[in-house]
């Protein structure tokens, strides 16, 4: 996608004198609960991609307390450098400490870009930060582009998720975003990967570290309900017709390894699932290997929360339903039909591959691999 207009375009020389100034892309790698955060190294795939196109270095910054052993994690996962700050004030994420040590090493370095997850606490970070520099920030982002002029093309869903909207800071720096997890699938790590690293100490006063967190209390996360972490979702929409009915998706998932049941913003707010698995817009972003979308349309909501699936599997009675214009596979028919059917095939299928496995080992003459 490519803004075509002329909006953006800069041509005063004072401008691009100071723009020029600003360079790298960074990341902000959040630690939480004693390691980083999927969406972090997720960051990375994306910083890399617009690092590939303007020829910049790829940058995280660490904060925290005794940080410095996540290094060697970015690196492998495509940071070329790492920013260590480390503070026993920044033992745990506070707003105001954390802004004003980010705010100082981004106004020493100047990089052109800076990334965060679309999470709690780097949301909260991320326009604090953006008011203390002065600059954009495009919020809740799903992919990054960057178009002919070397400008980031920050895209999110706008309108309800009708519309894809592309934001542009032309004359502000860094150009700051926030990308929704999911959007980007982390890259297979590469350990031999050698990043430099660079501690910077922050000047902070007391003035800037006004809370003290006292202690952090998770609330245990039903795995089942761990949505962006399955690498199969069996997903439902209205064509379930009933809460009981969904028993035949579990079953369905229950076939695969880590895989869970989700489903459509209209099946939540009926009750038939709990919101914590809706996927869309107004839910979670997901990207398993394997997505079966079963009975459901395939609103432009519900899209911007699964399309980076690598296997799209769709059923659906409606052979104009949207969602066949999005999926790798498509099913024409009763769901209540086709799903039973999957099973015992899947089940069959299982059967046949232990018996060759079995009739391969059994067959096979000694001393022969
Ligand atoms: C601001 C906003 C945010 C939103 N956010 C989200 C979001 O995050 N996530 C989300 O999902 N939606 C979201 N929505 C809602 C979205 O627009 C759709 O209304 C919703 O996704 C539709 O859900 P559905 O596909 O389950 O239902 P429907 O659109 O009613 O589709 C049901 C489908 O089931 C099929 N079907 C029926 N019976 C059978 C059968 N027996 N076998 C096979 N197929 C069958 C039908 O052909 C139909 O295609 C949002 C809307 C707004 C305005």
């Amino acid at each position: 996608m490519s803004a075509q207009s002329q909006f953006g375009v800069v041509t005063d020389s004072e401008t691009l004198r100071r723009l020029a100034e600003y360079k790298g892309i960074w990341t902000y790698a959040e630690v939480e609960s004693g390691q980083l955060t999927e969406v972090s190294l997720e960051l990375l795939t994306g910083a890399r991609s617009i690092a590939k196109k303007t020829g910049e270095q790829v940058a995280s910054v660490l904060v925290g307390q005794e940080v410095e052993r996540f290094v060697a994690e970015l690196s492998a996962f495509g940071a070329d450098k790492v920013f260590v700050i480390q503070d026993p004030r920044l033992r745990s994420y506070a707003s105001d400490s954390y802004t004003e040590a980010v705010a100082q090493l981004t106004r020493e370095k100047k990089p052109s870009v800076f990334l965060f997850g679309a999470n709690r606490n780097a949301r909260d970070l991320a326009s604090r930060l953006a008011g203390r520099l002065n600059t954009g920030l495009a919020a809740d982002c799903i992919k990054l582009e960057v178009n002919e002029r070397g400008q980031l093309e920050q895209i999110r869903p706008d309108f309800g998720g009708k519309e894809l909207s592309v934001v542009l800071a032309p004359r502000h720096r860094p150009q700051m975003t926030t990308i929704r997890p999911g959007s980007y699938r982390k890259q297979e790590p590469d350990y031999s990967r050698v990043s430099s690293s660079e501690y910077f100490v922050p000047k902070l006063s007391e003035n800037h570290c006004r809370i003290k967190v006292l202690k952090n209390v998770r609330q245990p996360i039903d795995p089942s309900e761990d949505i962006e972490k399955a690498t199969v979702l069996v997903s439902g929409g209205m064509g379930l017709r009933s809460k009981e009915n969904f028993e035949l998706l579990r079953r369905l998932a229950g076939l695969f390894g880590n895989a869970s049941v989700a489903g459509t913003r209209s099946v939540c707010e009926k009750g038939w699932l709990p919101s914590s698995v809706q996927v869309g817009q107004s839910g979670k972003t997901v990207s398993p290997k394997l997505y079966f979308a079963v009975g459901l349309s395939g609103a432009i909501q519900h899209l911007v929360g699964m399309q980076n699936s690598e296997i799209v599997v769709a059923i659906n009675s409606d052979a104009e339903a949207q969602i066949f214009k999005v999926c790798t596979y498509g099913i024409v028919g009763d769901l209540f039909q086709v799903v039973p059917l999957l099973i015992d095939e899947i089940k069959k299928v299982r059967v046949e591959r232990k018996l060759m496995r079995e009739t391969v080992t059994v067959g096979t003459p000694a001393g022969d691999p």
